[in-house]
Formats: C-alpha cells, structure tokens, sequence
C-alpha cells in the first residue's frame, strides 16, 4: 500500500471508530451495550411499509373503533401510554417520561391508533399483537380469550410498548442492515410483508433478541403496575399462553416464538415482583382498585369481552 492509500486508509478506519463509539449506548434494563445507528427517518420507512403490509392483509378485518372489543382494548392502551408519560421511578423518586428517558420520540395521546383484527371471524386464529412506531397498536382478537380479563390485556400490550419505549425497532435495523433490504425485496416479489416478516423473524431468533424480549418484559411489568393493573396477575397470562402452546401443536404463538425460557420469564418475575408492587401502591391502585370492583359489581369492569 503506498503511503497515500496507507493515510486513506488510517482515515476511513478513525471515521469509522469514532462513529461506533459515538452510536454505542447502554441498552435499559438489562445494561447491555448496544450499537444503534438506524437513523429516525429509516425507522419511519420501516414503521409506514409495514403498517401498510399489515392493513393491506388485514385493513378489512379490523372492528370498527366503536365495537366494544375497540374500545375495551383503546381503554387498557391509554392507560398504559399514560402511566408511561408519568412513571415515578420508586429507586430515586424522580417522574419520568419513558418515552424520552428511554431515547424514544414522544407519541401525543391523540395521535396513537389502535386496531383490532377479527382474526376470529377470518378462520385463522393467530392470538398476537405488536405496537409499530408512529403509536399504531395491533391485536389479534383470538388472544383476548387467552388474556382472561384487562390484567392479561394490560400484560400483553405493556410488553409490546416496552419493545417500542427501549426502541428494538431500531436496534434489530442497526445489527441487521441486509435484513430491511431483504424484506422489501421479498415485498417486491410476493407484494406482501409476511413472507420477508417471517424471514427476518426467523434471522432473528438469536439470543440477543431474547435479551429485547427480557427488557420489555421488565418494562411492560413496571408500566402495567404504573397504570393500576395488577402485575401478580401478568405470570397467569404467560402460562396461558404457554397452554396455548401445547393445546395447538408445535405453532407457539408469536409472542413466544423468541421469548426467554419459560423458567427464565418466571424467575425473571418473581424477581422483579417486589418493585412491581411498590410501583403498584405508590400509585394508589389499591384504593382505585377497591373502587373499580365495586362499579364491577354493575358494569362488568375488568372482564374482557368476546362479543
Ligand atoms: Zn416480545
């Protein structure tokens, strides 16, 4: 190499270090050391074609918003987007907006949209939800027998905003660049996001998505106890979807295909329990619970509907 190329190449080499330093951050929760590059406006390409992958595939099965199943689900979802705006953290007392705290874009209340897919209706349960940027909440509607009651509702919703409040969107884009080429390419060629979903779900099915899985377990946990649903209900919910799981053969449902082990998500839990709690009672929950169960008595509160 001559000694021009030698100084080009000791050039591009510091750009590059100072780069990777400048976009490594310590991921929450779980303190792992990630690379983030994904830029903003790559992470809303990605947000707006999948939206319209999944509209295109689903758009006419979704209730309309004011089916009590809409509105049951857009209740839970306020809430949890609410008690994250307002999070106490009860180890140093300080309010936080997780959705800064957590390096996320703020989401307005108004401008969050939440759609319910009939999967029922469609012949093919598949019991799942995801939460994709720009505040766009999905649920498959076969789950809310699974979920039992708004706890169950609360645990699963929670555990997808904790995917999009520690920002995994942009952290599977950074680690796996090829992956978004991939799929618009299979886009192109089937005219539709499942098959190149499933190839890039299938690419990441690693420990490391695992990891993602841990975090948002941790943060859906705290922010449903945040918002007053009962987090010593959230393990029923897993081990109903783990029956689900051997009920229906080897089709585990979404939600756990990359999960941590079942032990692992229940010891993970138990210890996590004690903080839940005390998030649970610093907010007051027990006395509004108290209250709500008495409107049950009359209202049906807290039940899922099926209708
Ligand atoms: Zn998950």
């Amino acid at each position: 190499m001559s000694g021009p190329q030698r100084r080009v190449a000791y050039g591009l080499g510091g750009v590059m270090v100072v780069f990777l330093v400048t976009h490594v951050q310590e991921a929450p929760v779980t303190h792992r050391w990630r690379l983030m590059t994904t830029p903003e406006w790559i992470e809303r390409i990605v947000t707006r074609s999948s939206f319209r992958g999944v509209m295109g595939e689903f758009g006419n099965s979704v209730l309309p918003e004011s089916h009590p199943v809409s509105r049951q689900v857009a209740k839970v979802m306020v809430r949890l987007i609410n008690a994250a705006h307002d999070y106490p953290d009860p180890e140093t007392g300080r309010r936080l907006n997780l959705f800064t705290e957590l390096g996320k874009a703020d989401i307005p209340l108004d401008e969050w949209r939440f759609y319910v897919i009939d999967d029922v209706a469609m012949g093919r349960p598949t019991p799942n939800a995801f939460v994709i940027g720009g505040g766009k909440v999905f649920i498959f509607r076969s789950i809310l027998p699974i979920c039992e009651d708004e706890d169950g509702l609360a645990t699963v919703l929670s555990h997808e905003l904790g995917h999009l409040l520690a920002d995994h969107l942009g952290e599977k884009l950074t680690l796996s660049p090829f992956l978004l080429t991939l799929n618009m390419a299979m886009y192109s060629i089937f005219g539709s996001s499942r098959p190149g979903d499933i190839l890039v779900n299938a690419l990441l099915d690693t420990s490391f998505s695992r990891e993602m899985e841990t975090e948002a377990d941790y943060i859906g946990l705290m922010v449903m106890s945040r918002a007053c649903y009962n987090p010593q209900k959230a393990p029923r919910l897993w081990q109903n979807m783990m029956k689900f799981e051997r009920q229906n053969g080897q089709t585990p449902p979404e939600l756990l295909s990359t999960h941590p082990s079942s032990d692992r998500r229940f010891r993970n839990i138990s210890e996590w329990m004690p903080k839940a709690v005390a998030v649970y009672s610093d907010s007051g929950c027990q006395q509004a619970q108290g209250f709500n169960s008495l409107l049950g008595g009359f209202s049906g509160f807290g039940k899922v509907s099926l209708v």
